[in-house]
């Protein structure tokens, strides 16, 4: 029993470098890198060819002499196969290091393929959770380097890989401290081509990193200070960059806010609310993660703000509500109209689970799902859902 329970005590450690700024990419060729050849993980998409992004990564490379091999396979939800296939390709091209060029999805499959590019057998073996054999990690990883197009996940500062595996419908986030990448650049210039849906989707998947990372178990007064000031700009600033794209004040408040939502996820943790989401994305990969994360979230906050009233009316005021002037009885429910408000001010809240495919009659089995595969989120919630009350959340945020 610490007998300091009541006194702050934790850890921070984020190893990664991180250039931020508009105009950084170009850093690339001056910044130390590891090696002679880097394997460039992008998606199967179009956009890193025809935006230019790709042949200037190649390019500032080139110029220092640093040979490129390019992986493009990559899927909105990474698989496992195309983890397998880029960690064969590192190997049989020696590559040094693995760069993440893109979204979450590319940066999350450059760790898992840096992974694999040293150590024997399946990613499976490895995975901690559902059919996982959680087998430890013998060989660490190739470094990485993660260069963020978007601003959703966070990835590019933290360890964290979310891949799925479709056979067995299961969607699974790992890490280990070597897929810390060792450099991040985050570009704004490099996002003012996202699209606008995408802008909403990743813009609210980092709120819900930061909110949930308020509230878990693993919160501690370093990552509240990144949570309260990520969700501050994404308020500020996401309706603006959802409505205009090309507003590089905005892109660059955004970019902020999915960087220190990052630094949440190395220094708190996410709840709950990102199993039950992984559920719905793991059996309809339609989903925008970010999509999913909204279509729980009035339901997920508004039932945590009864079970922990006091994390919520320090929420309600860091996004600016008047808690002192409200009735006792609803300080802890203004977090959850702060978020409302902004859920319809960038246009989200028409989303419907089922305008994606989800049948209401299966429910029970992506909460069931939810808990197999991501159980260990559950353990940071500072309240304990029951089975029940997952299926019931799932209902109430049904439509
Ligand atoms: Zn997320």
């Amino acid at each position: 029993m610490n007998e300091h329970a009541d006194l702050p005590s934790f850890d921070v450690h984020i190893p990664t470098r991180v250039l931020f700024g508009a105009g950084r990419l170009k850093e690339l060729g001056v910044v130390p890198l590891y090696g002679k050849k880097a394997l460039i993980v992008i998606s199967s998409g179009s956009s890193m060819r025809r935006f230019g992004y790709l042949k200037q990564v190649q390019d500032l490379l080139g110029s220092r002499g640093i040979d490129s091999v390019v992986f493009d396979r990559i899927l909105p939800n990474p698989i496992l196969d195309h983890v397998t296939q880029g960690a064969q390709l590192a190997r049989e091209q020696h590559c040094d290091f693995v760069i993440g060029l893109g979204g979450g999805s590319s940066i999350d499959s450059a760790k898992s393929i840096a992974l694999m590019a040293q150590n024997p057998g399946n990613y499976w073996d490895y995975i901690h959770g559902g059919s996982g054999k959680g087998a430890p990690v013998p060989n660490g990883a190739l470094p990485i380097v993660a260069i963020t197009t978007t601003a959703g996940t966070g990835t590019e500062v933290d360890p964290w890989t979310v891949i799925t595996r479709p056979e067995t419908n299961e969607k699974i986030g790992f890490g280990i401290p070597e897929t810390f990448p060792k450099l991040a650049i985050v570009d704004p210039e490099l996002m003012l081509s996202v699209p606008s849906d995408m802008t909403l989707y990743q813009g609210f998947d980092a709120f819900f990193h930061a909110a949930e990372g308020f509230i878990a178990t693993a919160a501690s007064p370093v990552s509240d200070l990144f949570a309260a000031r990520s969700m501050q700009l994404l308020q500020k600033s996401l309706a603006a960059a959802v409505r205009d794209g090309s507003d590089l004040q905005a892109r660059t408040d955004v970019a902020l806010a999915n960087t220190l939502s990052g630094f949440v996820e190395s220094t708190s943790s996410c709840t709950s609310e990102h199993s039950l989401e992984h559920a719905l994305s793991a059996f309809h990969p339609n989903i925008p993660h970010g999509a999913g994360l909204i279509m729980l979230s009035e339901a997920y906050f508004s039932l945590f703000s009864e079970k922990i009233p006091d994390r919520f009316i320090e929420l309600g005021r860091i996004m600016g509500m008047d808690v002192d002037q409200a009735e006792v009885s609803e300080r802890p429910k203004l977090f959850v109209k702060a978020l409302r408000a902004m859920i319809r001010a960038c246009g989200a809240d028409t989303l419907k689970m089922s305008d994606f495919g989800i049948r209401e009659d299966e429910l029970e089995v992506l909460a069931a799902n939810a808990r197999e595969t991501m159980g260990g989120l559950f353990s940071m919630d500072r309240y304990a859902l029951s089975d029940a009350e997952c299926v019931e959340l799932l209902r109430r945020s049904y439509r």
